[in-house]
């Protein structure tokens, strides 16, 4: 039988060098230092990625996007985004709505939130309302807490499509 609902959940950590744009949520950052990465790294999307892979039972990113692949390299993440989309259409849903959460020591991204929301909408195609997107330090713990990387963890619940 066909859930009417199903969720997903995806997290992702990068770690943060000098020489690299920062990306989160498709929206470039003013930082001193980037993400590493085989893409553009972006965390957020990669978070959100394996969310909606969760959701319906696909795997993860690894799977879709093999770090070896050189079609892959520097790839905009949105792009990822938008594949993993496709497959949750396929599968028969869309999204209810999605909450996002980045941890990050610094900068600060609260001025980002705005540009962020608006660049999540145009990706998945959902309402700003239908978008959670919350920031948090790790209380100068660990490597997140010690600025060596930037974490993001995601949530997604998806509906049957009518
Ligand atoms: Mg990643």
């Amino acid at each position: 039988m066909k859930h009417p609902f199903r969720i997903g959940y995806g997290e992702d950590i990068h770690r943060l060098v000098p020489n690299r744009p920062l990306i989160l949520c498709g929206t470039k950052i003013d930082s001193p230092l980037g993400l590493d990465g085989h893409s553009d790294a972006d965390v957020a999307f990669h978070a959100l990625s394996d969310a909606l892979l969760g959701a319906i039972g696909e795997g993860d990113i690894g799977k879709h996007f093999p770090p070896d692949d050189p079609s892959c390299e520097g790839i905009d993440s949105s792009k990822i985004v938008q594949k993993c989309l496709g497959l949750v259409k396929k599968h028969g849903y869309c999204i209810g709505n999605v909450d996002l959460f980045i941890l990050a020591e610094a900068p600060k991204l609260r001025p980002y939130e705005e540009a962020m929301k608006k660049r999540l909408s145009e990706v998945l195609g959902i309402e700003i309302s239908d978008i959670g997107l919350q920031f948090g330090t790790n209380e100068k713990l660990d490597a997140v807490g010690e600025g060596k990387a930037i974490r993001a963890t995601c949530i997604c619940l998806l509906e049957e499509a009518k």
